[in-house]
């Protein structure tokens, strides 16, 4: 196995300091030290995580001669729009971001019946090598800072505010970190933006935790930190297959944290905060969607508090894999469900536009080269 990444490689040009980069006492101090009211700190939170704006016109209740330098030191533009695209009559859309340094990003913002969702990455590139990805293949760029994080849900946020998707103004309920990365990969800059997230108003955004989905290869490591936090977000395993041996080539982690111990600290997890879990399943035609794995998986999960969420696979460009046959996903539904445990496939939102994982950004990194 190649080497898996856990610590980002450093950044080149150091990304700009941003509120959201910082503890409430954090922003007082750097006030402080720019020669600037501290009580200005708090009134631009508000205006970001608020008012989802981060600029300064907008800032009516600031002096005019105050608002570029407190703009400078707290507010920052971090994400410049590269170009969105959109499917599913407008109600799926894809947004490539470019950070002050060149590198890409994505997110992708979903509007449902009763719910609105944005999928945010957490780092450029990912480091854990999933052969299935298109983010994984690319390899790890860099992580991303909690306000770059951040950022993205205040930008979803904000389409919301403005009526940019099909149906009106609406409000952002849910996120969800499953765009590019591996969060526990990130883990402070990630823990910091869930505060962001979760923290109530005028201090974060006010979006309850629970409404917050932490998507994970499987770094144990971070799963047995997360439980150490008072932060009961919804958390999913990745885990694409129940047996060790076709894991740790489709999840190379494996070879590192087994199914077994996966699972282990995810009932951890549960018991710690209630909260019932997710399992993520790519149905990988006959790879992993045999009805012996089904039956294999819904041994594991039928007395946990877990619920599995089937994915057809996206291919990748050049893939070698497809999605399962209907008869062999139907199939795998339904013998876990003969173990009573819970599942569900997902919709393939946004799959026109490259809506798998890193998929914008691999195509427009290829545009460019
Ligand atoms: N690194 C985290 C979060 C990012 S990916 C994780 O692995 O959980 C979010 C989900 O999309 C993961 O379950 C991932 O395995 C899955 N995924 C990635 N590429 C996919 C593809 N081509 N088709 C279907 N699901 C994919």
């Amino acid at each position: 196995m190649a080497e898996l990444i856990f610590d980002a490689p450093a950044v080149k040009k150091k990304s700009p300091i941003h509120l959201a980069d910082l503890t409430v006492a954090e922003r007082k101090a750097r006030a402080e030290e720019l020669g600037l009211p501290a009580f200005r700190a708090n009134q631009l939170a508000v205006h970001f995580f608020t008012h989802h704006s981060d600029d300064m016109e907008s800032f009516t209740d600031i002096p005019k001669e105050l608002r570029a330098p407190l703009t400078d030191a707290f507010l920052p533009k971090l994400l410049t729009l590269v170009r969105s695209v959109t499917c599913d009559g407008g109600k799926t859309r894809k947004d490539l971001w470019r950070l002050h340094d060149g590198v890409l990003v994505e997110s992708v913002l979903m509007r449902y019946t009763d719910r609105t969702t944005v999928c945010i990455s957490s780092q450029a590139g990912c480091g854990m090598q999933c052969p299935f990805c298109a983010t994984g293949q690319a390899g790890l760029t860099r992580n991303l800072t909690a306000a770059e994080i951040t950022a993205q849900v205040v930008m979803a946020a904000k389409a919301c505010d403005l009526g940019e998707m099909p149906g009106g103004p609406t409000r952002l309920s849910n996120v969800v970190f499953m765009g590019m990365g591996e969060p526990m990969a990130n883990y402070k800059s990630v823990m910091q933006s869930i505060r962001n997230i979760t923290n109530p108003q005028p201090d974060g955004l006010g979006i309850g935790a629970r409404s917050v989905t932490l998507s994970t290869v499987g770094l144990v490591s971070g799963i047995e930190k997360l439980i150490a936090e008072d932060l009961p977000v919804t958390l999913a395993i990745s885990l694409h297959t129940p047996d060790d041996e076709l894991r740790d080539s489709l999840v190379p982690v494996n070879s590192r944290w087994k199914v077994k111990e996966v699972l282990a600290a995810a009932d951890k997890y549960e018991a710690k905060t209630g909260r019932r879990y997710s399992i993520e399943y790519a149905l990988i035609r006959d790879i992993n969607d045999q009805a012996w794995r089904a039956d294999l998986l819904g041994r594991m999960l039928k007395n946990k508090n877990a619920h599995v969420n089937l994915i057809p696979l996206n291919p990748t460009p050049g893939s070698k894999w497809t999605a399962s046959r209907a008869e062999d996903e139907a199939a795998f539904v339904e013998i876990l469900e003969g173990y009573g445990v819970p599942v569900t496939v997902r919709d393939t939102r946004g799959r026109e536009i490259d809506g798998a994982c890193g998929q914008l950004a691999a195509s427009q990194i290829d545009n460019n080269s």
